[in-house]
């Protein structure tokens, strides 16, 4: 069978209990022998110092573990200091975004706008040393102007000395092969691993999607909501999950990168099921 990349994202846990409970999560993780982890960065910088922390405890499980760093909001000397930090500390391996702030909460412009922004200034400050990941969106991003205006972004990233993307997630294999076929018009041929969200909470799934305009299908939805109990929930999402990654991957996806909640049992399930 082809080697596909699979990678896990955590978040930074509020807490050195949670980041200890993060590691076992992590023991059971490393039997998939991931090329890499993820941990993820709060809008504005918020988890700055608790990101640090998370990205060094778990790169001690001796895997590849990139920090997420968003620019929106933030001063562009404190990112450079930290994109330093980062490489001085041995990290080589970026996922560079522009992030989000909360509603409500007021910021100071910076030159860092979006996300084409701080791959240039990653690239200019360290060179290739690091593998930089850029957020892709099959189903556009709820900002964008429109899919074409979104894709050119995407592309912009890649120009701008990206290396992957990692997308969004989603639960329709057609707007992934749609968005390949497109960046394939445009000429990118950079490697995008399609973002996958094992289904567990509904509830909160459906709140997030929302917010991040992912799109769950009608069936899926129905389907969730009748599920009798949690544990036919969890079958039925691992069910639907299952044969998206099985898509995605005959569609020739060059890997797939979890959502991991910082919980392990729903991801190892799909990579069982679908013999990784
Ligand atoms: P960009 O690529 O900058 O795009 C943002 C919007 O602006 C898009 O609508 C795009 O079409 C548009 N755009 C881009 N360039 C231009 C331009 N030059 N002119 C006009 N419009 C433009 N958020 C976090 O806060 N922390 C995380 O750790 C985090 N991790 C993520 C990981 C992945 C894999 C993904 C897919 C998302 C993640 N996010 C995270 C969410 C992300 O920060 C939001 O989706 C955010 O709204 C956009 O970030 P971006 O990097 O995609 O932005």
């Amino acid at each position: 069978m082809t080697k596909h990349a699979i990678s896990f994202e955590f978040f930074p846990p509020k807490t050195d209990e949670g980041l200890g409970k993060l590691q076992l999560v992590q023991q059971k993780l490393l039997k998939k022998n991931p090329e890499f982890f993820s941990v993820t960065f709060g809008a504005g910088g918020s988890t700055r110092d608790r990101t640090w922390d998370t990205v060094m405890k778990v790169r001690e499980g001796g895997t590849d573990t990139a920090p997420h760093l968003s620019c929106i909001g933030q001063d562009q000397s404190e990112v450079t200091d930290l994109i330093h930090r980062y490489r001085d500390a041995g990290i080589t391996r970026l996922v560079a975004l522009r992030g989000d702030m909360p509603s409500g909460m007021g910021y100071a412009q910076s030159a860092l706008k979006y996300a084409d922004d701080l791959v240039r200034l990653i690239r200019a400050e360290t060179g290739d040393h690091f593998t930089i990941e850029v957020a892709a969106y099959p189903e556009m991003h709820p900002q964008a102007r429109s899919f074409t205006d979104d894709i050119a972004h995407f592309k912009r990233k890649i120009d701008a000395g990206a290396n992957n993307g990692i997308t969004q997630y989603f639960y329709n294999a057609d707007a992934y092969a749609y968005y390949m076929e497109q960046l394939d018009k445009l000429g990118v041929t950079a490697p995008v691993v399609p973002g996958i969200m094992p289904i567990t909470n509904f509830a909160n799934l459906v709140r997030f999607s929302d917010a991040c305009g992912a799109d769950i299908p009608r069936w899926v939805r129905k389907g969730a909501e009748h599920q009798p109990d949690d544990g036919s929930l969890r079958a039925f999402g691992e069910e639907v999950v299952t044969r998206l990654c099985e898509r995605l991957l005959a569609l020739g996806a060059p890997g797939l990168h979890f959502y991991t909640m910082n919980q392990s049992a729903a991801s190892l399930r799909i990579l069982d099921n679908l013999g990784l």
